[in-house]
């Protein structure tokens, strides 16, 4: 059978998320949707549109360890006796999600958020939102998940889905794909907007990995397979999943461009970037922006054309050989 798509609504910019039932051969849902009492009762609906309930769900997968996609996962272990599945990649932010945010909020309060040129007020903005994050986030007693790892088949619906990694929007992101009916469970590897690379704190001893050019990678082997459907984690139904990542690639492409040609009009940072590309956006609503910026930075490091240089404690950027 092919998976459901119910809606429930998340509190976010990003507008709703989807959740993907399979009723048969039992109750399986993928991701959970938000931890809050809308969500819950929009869930409720869906499931009893199929004639089920929350204490049918047999299997619980997530996609990915972000709060609109796992947020409700202890609360759906609270009211029955579904497993939750994720992979291994995710699974600390399952179990000890409050660590792994405090490693998140002193990454961005100590190496990342002055650098790129904030405000001290814009900063707290930001790191309030996180900690609400934090605070708000429940964890998933270990004997209630399991864990499963990329190149393994996941059952769903009576058919065998390939796991496969797609970083870039998460370093963690898993997607499923079905090849015999060529379904393709996206998550937020492929929506109807290039997904955001969000900045992520590097392991230990490490530093930060670019998240736009592992997308666009991601990417690559996304165009390697043949999708017939995808299942996105946000809006409907994709069917021109080819067609859209060749827009998104363009896309991105020419707002790479579109940054170069501000830093070679004297935009130097990357907060300024962000005012000068995303001043559509109100100003509480820039973050995405400036994961964004980052992204083109990144690329724009990655290929020699732009370098960075630290001074005073803020990343400046200049066009090499200019
Ligand atoms: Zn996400």
């Amino acid at each position: 059978m092919n998976p459901i798509r119910i809606e429930l609504p998340t509190p976010f910019d990003v507008g709703p998320v989807n959740v993907y039932l399979f009723t048969e051969p039992e109750p399986a849902l993928v991701d959970t949707g938000v931890d809050s009492d809308d969500s819950w009762a929009a869930l409720q609906a869906g499931l009893a549109a199929h004639g089920l309930a929350v204490a049918d769900l047999q299997r619980v997968v997530i996609t990915h360890a972000h709060v609109d996609h796992l947020g409700a996962a202890a609360r759906l272990t609270a009211h029955g006796d579904a497993q939750i599945y994720i992979a291994d990649l995710g699974y600390e932010w399952l179990v000890a999600p409050k660590r792994k945010w405090a490693q998140r909020i002193a990454f961005y309060r100590d190496y990342f958020l002055a650098p790129c040129g904030l405000s001290p007020q814009a900063q707290q903005m930001v790191l309030a939102y996180m900690t609400y994050a934090a605070e708000s986030s429940r964890p998933v007693d270990p004997e209630r998940i399991t864990t499963f790892t990329v190149g393994e088949q996941l059952a769903m619906g009576g058919l065998d889905w390939e796991v496969l990694h797609m970083p870039g929007h998460a370093s963690h992101q898993t997607c499923f794909y079905q090849p015999a009916t060529r379904q393709f469970i996206s998550a937020d590897m492929l929506l109807h907007k290039a997904p955001t690379p969000i900045v992520e704190e590097p392991p230990d001893g490490e530093t930060r990995r670019p998240s736009l050019p592992l997308l666009l990678d991601s990417f690559t082997v996304l165009e390697e397979l043949d999708i017939a459907i995808a299942y996105p984690g946000h809006g409907p139904l994709i069917h021109n999943a080819d067609e859209l990542i060749r827009q998104q690639r363009q896309r991105l492409q020419s707002r790479k461009q579109e940054a170069l040609d501000h830093i070679r009009q004297g935009c130097q940072t990357v907060i300024e970037l962000v005012n000068t590309m995303y001043a559509h956006y109100p100003e509480n609503a820039r973050i995405a922006g400036l994961w964004m910026v980052v992204g083109y930075l990144d690329l724009l490091k990655a290929e020699g054309v732009v370098e960075e240089q630290e001074i005073g404690g803020v990343w400046r950027y200049v066009v090499k050989g200019d």
